[in-house]
């Protein structure tokens, strides 16, 4: 953290609440102004964290991230508004926490964090804090933290629960005098690819970002000023449906591949090799470009599907003739009144929003309950569809174990039906 100067007579103005504080003080409020707080992803989470923050008198705040802002964001992104559809995230936040705070020294990171950029990134700050959506992006900001001894201010959002912890190897965990855990010692493996959805497949209650990257902007504030005792070694899990609390005691694992005794990760890895995912998804890229589209053009035209394939396919889709079947075969069969069993396995509340007729709802969470009512169809040409492609493929690969002989799934869901056999349908 770098030397402030005395507080001029707006200084002490702005800040007169917090310089009241004994625990804060003047000397206090100098060390916020001093100090600099890198915040990866400027979304759900980066938008109350950087507010408060930015409010709190944090002298240098630094954004990271590639995206721009659409609609969609707007449910829970509290950092943007309809002035800024369209702009960069990084660059709207930048006006809108200026704004907020003129003392503000913002600096835009308009990039996707990854090994190659890493380690430089986060070099000149003092506190990472860690609002992102993908698992490769966090065990890359993990490993950099812990390789350049920065405490991580972790948290995680998804559908009405959030997390919230400080990854900390360097400093000791105050409960038991231990080192502090790393994201690693948690979680060494990341998940099964496809596993876990994320909030743009499952969901998420907008206020609940409030939340929890309010708690992560306390513990930022909280490392600054040295005081209260730090989340390192807890895990607080927040349930907003319940509306509880519960706090995990997680330690530091000698064994961990990057903080422990013998470590074998010295450098950044391949991230997206390592979690058999990509941080950006090429499919919420392309969405977001059409949801600006929509609202800025106001007529609700989408731009031409220009980059489909001639089978009607996102150019380069790993199509599986064995499993798959495409948006227009289905219409083919449909347009033919071919006989075939036609399932959504989707959600009520997603069927609500779009639906292809003649689609019979089986949710695949209600699979085991209901299949009495696909008996006697295992001879029968069977076709499941979901949203973008994933659940239909578990539920094919279920039916095809119980004998089903000819089942497919649609190749990129109702997203890429909406897009190419029914254009303009919604995109969700
Ligand atoms: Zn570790």
């Amino acid at each position: 953290m770098s030397n402030v100067n005395e507080l001029t007579k707006d200084q002490i103005n702005r800040y007169k609440r917090h310089i009241i504080l004994p625990e804060v003080g003047l000397d206090g409020q100098k060390k916020l102004l001093g100090a600099k707080v890198l915040c990866i992803g400027a979304g759900g989470l980066g938008s109350p964290i950087s507010l408060y923050l930015a409010a709190a008198g944090v002298g240098t705040i630094g954004m990271a991230d590639v995206d721009v802002v659409s609609p969609s964001n707007l449910q829970r992104q509290v950092l943007f508004g309809m002035s800024t559809l369209g702009e960069d995230k990084v660059k709207a936040a930048g006006k809108r926490l200026k704004d907020l705070n003129p003392d503000l020294k913002y600096i835009e990171h308009k990039t996707v964090v990854n090994s190659s950029n890493v380690m430089d990134l986060i070099k000149d700050y003092d506190v990472i804090v860690d609002g992102t959506d993908n698992f490769p992006t966090r065990y890359c900001v993990n490993d950099a933290c812990v390789l350049q001894k920065k405490p991580n201010v972790y948290g995680s959002i998804f559908r009405f629960e959030g997390m919230v912890t400080v990854f900390a190897p360097h400093l000791t965990n105050p409960d038991n005098g231990e080192k502090g855990p790393c994201y690693r010692c948690l979680y060494p493996e990341p998940p099964d690819p496809g596993s876990v959805p994320s909030c743009a497949e499952g969901g998420v209650l907008g206020v609940i970002c409030g939340t929890i990257g309010s708690l992560q902007a306390t513990e930022v504030v909280k490392l600054i000023l040295g005081i209260g005792r730090p989340a390192i070694g807890r895990l607080i899990t927040w349930s907003s449906l319940d509306q509880e609390f519960r706090t995990f005691k997680i330690r530091h694992d000698a064994k961990c591949p990057v903080c422990g005794s013998n470590p074998t990760i010295t450098k950044p890895i391949d991230y997206e090799q390592f979690c058999g995912v990509p941080i950006l998804d090429p499919k919420s890229l392309e969405e977001t470009k059409r949801e600006v589209a929509e609202a800025k053009g106001g007529n609700g035209q989408p731009p031409p599907p220009s980059d489909l394939d001639e089978k009607g396919l996102p150019k380069g889709y790993p199509f599986k003739p064995d499993w798959e079947i495409t948006p227009r075969e289905v219409k083919s069969l449909l347009d033919r009144k071919d006989e075939f069993v036609f399932i959504d396995c989707r959600l009520p509340n997603e069927y609500q929003i779009t639906h292809i007729e003649g689609a019979k709802l089986i949710p695949l969470q209600q699979i085991a309950q209901r299949f009495g009512e696909l008996r006697g169809s295992e001879e029968k040409k069977v076709v499941v569809h979901c949203r973008s492609g994933q659940r239909s493929m578990q539920f094919a690969q279920i039916l095809k174990q119980q004998g089903f002989k000819d089942v497919k799934s649609m190749a990129g869901g109702i997203l890429l039906w909406n897009k190419d056999v029914n254009p303009g349908g919604p995109q969700y």
